[in-house]
């Protein structure tokens, strides 16, 4: 059955970049009967795959061994839409599509500081997103042809972003039963 075969998605950007809202977009898009949301820092919080609080960052380290071991059968399954800054340590497996989420640095610095950031967390995440830094490490992960990157800063593009997203999950399923 087609409905059987849904790839994972990354979902993957500076902090601010939209890509929790937007990954709750895309399982309203494609069904929340087959797609999932896994926010990945609130999923480690939840179950106790947290390390080391990191002060430079103000963030808790990730077990990012016990965090694959548990993520490895919700993937296996499909539709997981995995919403993470950070994409490196990930088997390139299991991912059909990455899309790497941008905003403009300027509406990225009034999200961060409406969001409570210290300025120094702002700034930090803002020179994060000029220096593509999540970018470059998503390029370097996966394949550039699973990569879509797009840009997030108004409504309009994150309606653009959804809809874009669902043509590349429609060519996916399509492509895998040529
Ligand atoms: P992230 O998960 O990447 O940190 P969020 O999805 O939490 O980012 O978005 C940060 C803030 O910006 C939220 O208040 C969200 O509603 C808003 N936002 C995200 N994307 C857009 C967009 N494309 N247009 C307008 N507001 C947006
Ligand atoms: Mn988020």
């Amino acid at each position: 059955m087609v409905s059987s075969r849904r790839p994972n998605i990354l979902v993957t950007g500076t902090p601010g970049s939209g890509k929790t809202s937007l990954s709750r977009r895309i399982v309203e898009r494609l069904g929340a009967d087959d797609y999932s949301h896994v926010e990945l820092s609130a999923y480690v919080r939840e179950n106790g795959m947290t390390l080391e609080y990191d002060e430079h960052f103000d963030t808790y380290e990730i077990d990012e061994d016990r965090t694959l071991d548990a993520l490895e059968p919700v993937q296996a399954r499909g539709g997981m839409v995995m919403d993470h800054h950070s994409s490196d340590w990930f088997p390139e497996r299991w991912f059909a599509l990455v899309v790497v989420l941008h905003a403009a640095t300027e509406v990225l610095w009034d999200r961060l500081s409406a969001r409570g950031y210290s300025a120094h967390k702002v700034r930090e995440n803002v020179q994060c997103e000029i220096l593509n830094v999540v970018r470059d490490e998503a390029f370097e992960s996966y394949p550039n042809a699973v990569i879509l990157e797009l840009q997030s800063d108004t409504e309009a593009q994150q309606n653009e972003a959804v809809d874009a997203i669902a043509r590349a999950v429609e060519q996916i399923t399509r492509h895998e039963y040529e």
